[in-house]
């Protein structure tokens, strides 16, 4: 099962994805997290990623998908994967979807996490003091929330029209609440989710 935790930067997807893998008994894949190692491994990947990656840019779609394609690919990853932070643009979504064609697979199903931006730029700042990640500026979230209006926000639109079902979740309120929240939302479709 290949599904996909969607949200603005800060609406805690990486959190809640982290803990719903795990309920469901699959590798949470995150697309951020697989970058910023690259850049701590000074790869080329690494190297050209991280000057984009602190102003809050784009990494190029095919350098991405590459590396998701490959990570899809690893065999802990044969009963699916938790996508967070991809497809992060309509490009990256349609090559997701015919690497998933090739594969006899699909997109199960989207958890798409609303927060508002005032309680987004919060957040983001309060991550800033905890864990120095280079990105979390006020430039730099700002640069993001425009990227994401932008270029990331059309990726639902494409699930919409292609008919993958989207579940919105209110991401504001306590992280066991949401968890809950979301899995109680997938479970009203017992079809799509088992959980482990
Ligand atoms: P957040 O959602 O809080 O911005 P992420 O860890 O998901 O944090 O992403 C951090 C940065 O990594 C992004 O701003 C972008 O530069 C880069 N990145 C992550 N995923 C992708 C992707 N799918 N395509 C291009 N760049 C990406």
């Amino acid at each position: 099962m290949i599904a996909l935790m969607f949200g603005p930067p800060g609406s805690g997807k990486g959190t809640q994805a982290s803990r719903v893998a795990v309920r469901l008994g699959i590798p949470h894949v995150a697309a951020g997290d697989m970058l910023r190692s690259e850049v701590e491994r000074d790869t080329p990947l690494g190297r050209e990623a991280k000057p984009i990656m602190d102003k809050g840019g784009l990494v190029p779609d095919d350098l991405v998908v590459r590396m998701i394609e490959s990570r899809i690919d690893a065999p802990d990853a044969a009963k699916g994967v938790l996508l967070d932070g991809f497809p992060r643009t309509v490009p990256q979504a349609v090559a997701l979807d015919s690497m998933l064609q090739k594969r006899s697979d699909r997109v199960a199903w989207v958890v798409a996490l609303e927060v508002p931006d005032d309680e987004l730029k919060v957040r983001i700042l309060k991550r800033a003091t905890t864990e120095g990640r280079s990105d979390d500026t006020a430039e730099g979230l700002a640069q993001r929330l425009v990227v994401y209006r932008q270029d990331t926000a059309p990726v639902l639109d494409h699930y919409r029209t292609s008919g993958t079902r989207i579940v919105a979740i209110n991401g504001v309120g306590d992280i066991d609440a949401i968890t809950q929240r979301i899995m109680q939302a997938l479970s009203h479709d017992g079809a799509a989710v088992r959980t482990a």
